[in-house]
């Protein structure tokens, strides 16, 4: 049934779980997503489909529609661009090694991270930021920031990165992620939907923006993320226009990390503007709907 997919369905499309850098694991945040009112939900873990089977089995416990979703870290003309894909196939093995391999340098460059954070007199960083993930190979920028503030750095995680882990600030190490083209091809290649995390984060120029846009289209791409917690009103003033120029289906999520951290709620988001074409109206069919609320 996808008439319960309209417009103004409250959809979170972007968050975090502890399979990557949020606190919560898949099944807090299924609860709080459901609480907050949420009616369609996808967790997003950063280059890491690990957790979609149990935000999935979560979901269908509290009866709250699925769609399956990534973050993928991708590097475009020198800079750091992360696409969403949404409603693949979790399982798919093409997707599984090509993020597999994404996140196969974070491990070195989290040492290389510390190496540079010790030059400044910061102790004891690749070891206090793994405390907070376990996992290698899933250690990011945001485990080191809150390392930084236990630690007595900085005060709070927006302050960290003003002050480290930036272009130009100790901490920082340059990283070459995946490529526009491989990342949209493993997003098509197991179903999915390929979306442009948070265009207003980026700082490009209007050609450079050009040129992202267009190369994402060029390889497939559908989706902009309109709405998101990291878009001033602006921004979505900005990127509705986007999105009807290239003909691009919108999508909106708070990219929420932690109840501590993120300034935005799961599900706590302004509605997409009625000219939009929501990005949910052309994932219906890959909708995981609870049992409790499927039709025939
Ligand atoms: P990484 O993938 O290791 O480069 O880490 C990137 C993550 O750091 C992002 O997904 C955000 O969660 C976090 N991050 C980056 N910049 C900021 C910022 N200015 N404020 C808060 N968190 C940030
Ligand atoms: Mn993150
Ligand atoms: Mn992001
Ligand atoms: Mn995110």
């Amino acid at each position: 049934m996808t008439s319960t997919l309209h417009p103004l369905t409250n959809a979170d499309l972007h968050c975090h779980s502890t399979q990557s850098d949020g606190t919560l694991s898949p099944e807090a945040l299924a609860r709080r997503a459901s609480d907050n009112g949420v009616e369609l939900w996808a967790l997003t873990d950063h280059d890491e489909v690990g957790g979609q089977q149990r935000a999935l089995d979560a979901a269908s416990r509290l009866g709250l529609p699925y769609l399956t979703g990534v973050e993928i870290s991708v590097t475009f003309a020198g800079r750091v661009v992360h696409i969403v894909g949404l409603g693949f196939d979790h399982r798919d093995a093409g997707l599984i090694e090509g993020l597999r391999r994404t996140r196969g340098g974070r491990e070195q460059r989290a040492r290389e991270m510390a190496e540079d954070l010790a030059r400044v007199g910061v102790r004891g960083a690749f070891e206090g930021a793994l405390k907070y993930v376990g996992n290698p190979e899933l250690i990011s920028r945001t485990h080191f920031a809150r390392f930084l503030v236990e630690a007595g750095h900085c005060t709070d995680v927006p302050e960290v990165f003003r002050r480290y882990l930036t272009e130009g600030r100790p901490g920082y190490v340059e990283h070459r992620w995946a490529s526009l083209g491989d990342a949209l091809r493993w997003i098509h290649a197991a179903g999915g939907i390929a979306v442009i995390a948070h265009p207003g984060r980026y700082g490009f120029t209007p050609t450079e923006e050009y040129a992202l846009i267009t190369e994402f289209i060029g390889h497939g791409g559908r989706g902009i993320e309109v709405v998101t917690g990291s878009h001033t009103a602006d921004d979505i003033r900005r990127y509705t226009e986007t999105a009807l120029e290239f003909d691009l289906l919108a999508s909106r999520g708070s990219d929420f990390h932690s109840p501590e951290e993120s300034r935005c709620d799961l599900g706590r988001l302004d509605a997409l503007s009625g000219r939009l074409r929501p990005v949910w109206q052309a994932l219906a069919e890959r909708v995981h709907w609870p049992a409790a609320v499927a039709t025939p």
